[in-house]
């Protein structure tokens, strides 16, 4: 595909909400008409625009509309996570058209097969051909060894320590595989998907087992030296919160963790004491039940969560203001239960105490993407890589000197 006027065409095309002329291709990108005819006859070749409509614009007479053929390849995602794999085909809108979730097996090697048999079950109940398959995204905790393709040691997955995932999902399934963060992961399919991360800047903030957050800069992922930038869990966002592993006390991460509210949860009366809470997956259900409770008027589970908000809240600003950014948007597998009880707090304490709120306002928004956004996330890496146009790709980079590799 490597082609950047190739991909420019292609990104407009995709993101015409009712399909592109050749003219308006070629007003869009200062590219000349003849240019314009001649990618999109190898676009329409290879399968990935069709011709639609012809529309009248003007005077002029009717010009032929050209739209993404959403069907002209597919990628496939999974999102490794310590209660669920998901496993999802996307085609080239990235929107799914099938999806699977298991339970976490134990160890890496049960994790492996078990992707390896989602995604072979995916491509025939949508009977999609492998080659029809661009490439495999894997979304998994943070950090990760780029390098060598390996999770370093994922909160909560037993038995994960330098796990080189990358390669060996490669052998298990065949396909080319992706291997990020799921945060970025995340921050990936948003900017995929939506229009509103293109310009400016803008945090993903990831709620799950841990905290995380990632960074687009007008519509690029922030990477950082050895691209695990958003390591935030630390932050230390109230003297007197929660203790964390670290040895501090009140760090974000720590302050919205599944552990820290089923803790107070029990403590406080909400939940029974002995309510399970060892595995992840007890943890899970347990946060599930305070998250319900709360919803249900609950006044003790509304104000742990309230108060936890806060806490997020704190290091959002903070972080908002660093970065001068102009919107946050959270998610993650914990977020939809956290959802109506962080929101209007951190909107609220955003528009109070950011020092930027004089220049311009910070939108904090839920994904749109839901809890699936991190195996959405995976397959969008698939698909940002090879279609995305990135001014930094037409960088002619200086060799790097010797020994700083
Ligand atoms: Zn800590």
């Amino acid at each position: 595909m490597g082609d950047f006027n190739q991909m420019v065409v292609l990104d407009q095309v995709r993101r015409a909400p009712g399909g592109s002329s050749r003219v308006e291709l070629a007003g869009a990108t200062g590219l000349s008409l003849q240019a314009i005819s001649n990618i999109v006859g190898r676009l329409i070749a290879l399968g990935l625009v069709v011709e639609g409509e012809r529309r009248a614009e003007g005077r002029g007479k009717p010009r032929t509309m050209l739209h993404l053929n959403p069907r002209g390849a597919y990628a496939l995602g999974v999102h490794v996570d310590p209660v669920v794999v998901t496993s999802v085909l996307v085609d080239l809108s990235g929107d799914a058209v099938a999806k699977t979730v298991v339970d976490t097996p134990t160890g890496p090697e049960a994790v492996v097969a078990a992707v390896a048999a989602a995604t072979r079950g995916l491509l025939e109940r949508a009977g999609v051909d492998r080659e029809a398959v661009l490439g495999l995204g894997v979304a998994a905790p943070g950090p990760v060894d780029f390098a060598s393709g390996a999770v370093v040691h994922p909160p909560l997955l037993a038995g994960w320590e330098r796990v080189p995932i990358r390669s060996m999902v490669a052998e298990a399934t065949g396909f080319d595989v992706v291997l990020e963060k799921d945060v970025s992961a995340a921050m990936v399919a948003e900017l995929w998907r939506g229009e509103r991360m293109l310009r400016g800047t803008s945090v993903f903030f990831y709620t799950g087992f841990g905290v995380a957050a990632a960074v687009a800069v007008d519509g690029e992922l922030v990477r950082g030296s050895s691209r695990n930038a958003g390591e935030i869990g630390h932050l230390i966002v109230d003297a007197d919160g929660p203790p964390c592993a670290c040895g501090s006390r009140g760090c974000i991460g720590a302050s919205a963790a599944a552990q820290t509210l089923v803790d107070e949860a029990v403590a406080r009366g909400v939940l029974a004491p002995g309510t399970p809470a060892a595995s992840p997956r007890e943890l899970d259900a347990a946060l599930t039940a305070v998250a319900e409770a709360a919803s249900d008027g609950d006044a003790v589970a509304g104000e742990i969560l309230t108060v936890s908000a806060r806490r997020v809240a704190r290091g959002i600003t903070t972080v908002a203001d660093l970065l001068d950014a102009q919107v946050v948007v959270f998610g993650g597998p914990a977020w939809s239960r956290l959802a109506p009880h962080y929101l209007p707090v951190v909107r609220a304490e955003l528009a109070a105490h950011a020092t930027l709120r004089e220049l311009h306002a910070v939108e904090v928004l839920g994904s749109a993407l839901g809890d699936h956004v991190g195996a959405l996330g995976a397959a969008s890496l698939v698909l940002d890589g090879l279609f995305t146009p990135r001014p930094s790709d037409l960088v002619v980079r200086r060799a790097a000197p010797a020994g700083r590799g």
